[in-house]
């Protein structure tokens, strides 16, 4: 039973981090006259309203989109996504990966998103309708495993679980390990949480003896309630892109300037 819904969450600290960094990558691969595949394990519904009941409940887009926003140019590929989605969907309107995603992609680009919970997979499928993704209602990491090596080759793929069953944290580098080596030209990117408790540092430690290349890069910020255990954001990618490091480089200024 899944109870994790993450628009109590849209817009935090956390997906400010992950979104900036995906709509960069997205935003330096178009620059290739080639087609690609963008691969989502782990959806949610695309389209968020930081003004309705359960984004100004938990206040979590205020410590985060809200605070961090001006810190962005205004041509950062982040700003743009955020500004034609405020244009489509009103002032309050806040995009999550997949419609970042779409909003990058060209036509003879591929998207397959996948999203388990049945009423976070309706409302995606009637946000994302104008783009024509290839949706599916499964395991996102079965999904994968089907699509991978996907057409076209060149691509990336996100994983950013809700990790509410515990086991994710062992079963995530074995996924990785196996997509890698049916895709090895792919782009993996996972996003984990930074947790008081550690939980996420052995999964850590299995992905950096497998992937030593890969790109970990981590922010910090203070927990959206006291006693939460969320104290920061962490992105581990296969396959960095060139120029990512000193992308990461000004995201840690962004966060550090405003911590
Ligand atoms: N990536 C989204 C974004 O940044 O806008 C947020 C995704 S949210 C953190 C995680 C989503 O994964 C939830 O909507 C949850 O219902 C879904 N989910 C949980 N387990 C899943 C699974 N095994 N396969 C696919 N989706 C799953």
């Amino acid at each position: 039973m899944l109870s994790y819904q993450h628009h109590y969450h849209a817009g935090n600290a956390a997906d400010v981090h992950k979104h900036a960094l995906l709509a960069w990558m997205l935003d330096y691969l178009m620059h290739k006259d080639k087609p690609l595949s963008y691969i989502e394990t782990h959806a949610g519904r695309g389209l968020y309203d930081l003004g309705d009941a359960a984004a100004t409940k938990t206040g979590e887009a205020a410590q985060g989109i809200n605070r961090l926003e001006a810190a962005f140019a205004p041509d950062h590929p982040y700003r743009l996504r955020l500004d034609a989605t405020r244009a489509a969907h009103g002032a309050t309107a806040y995009p999550g990966s997949p419609l970042i995603a779409a909003l990058s992609l060209r036509a003879d680009d591929c998207l397959h998103l996948a999203e388990l919970h049945p009423g976070e997979h309706a409302l995606l499928a009637s946000h994302l309708t104008p783009y024509r993704p290839r949706l599916r209602q499964e395991d996102g990491f079965a999904m994968a495993h089907t699509l991978c090596p996907p057409t076209p080759r060149r691509g990336l793929l996100l994983a950013d679980p809700s990790y509410e069953i515990k086991t994710e944290y062992d079963s995530i580098p074995r996924h990785f390990a196996q997509i890698a080596r049916k895709w090895n030209v792919g782009i993996l990117m996972l996003w984990y949480p930074i947790l008081t408790s550690g939980t996420h540092t052995a999964m850590l430690t299995h992905l950096g003896a497998t992937f030593p290349d890969a790109l970990r890069h981590e922010v910090r910020f203070p927990p959206v309630r006291e006693g939460h255990r969320m104290t920061g954001s962490g992105m581990f990618v296969v396959n960095p892109l060139y120029g990512l490091r000193e992308e990461a480089a000004r995201l840690s200024r962004i966060f550090a300037a405003k911590g």
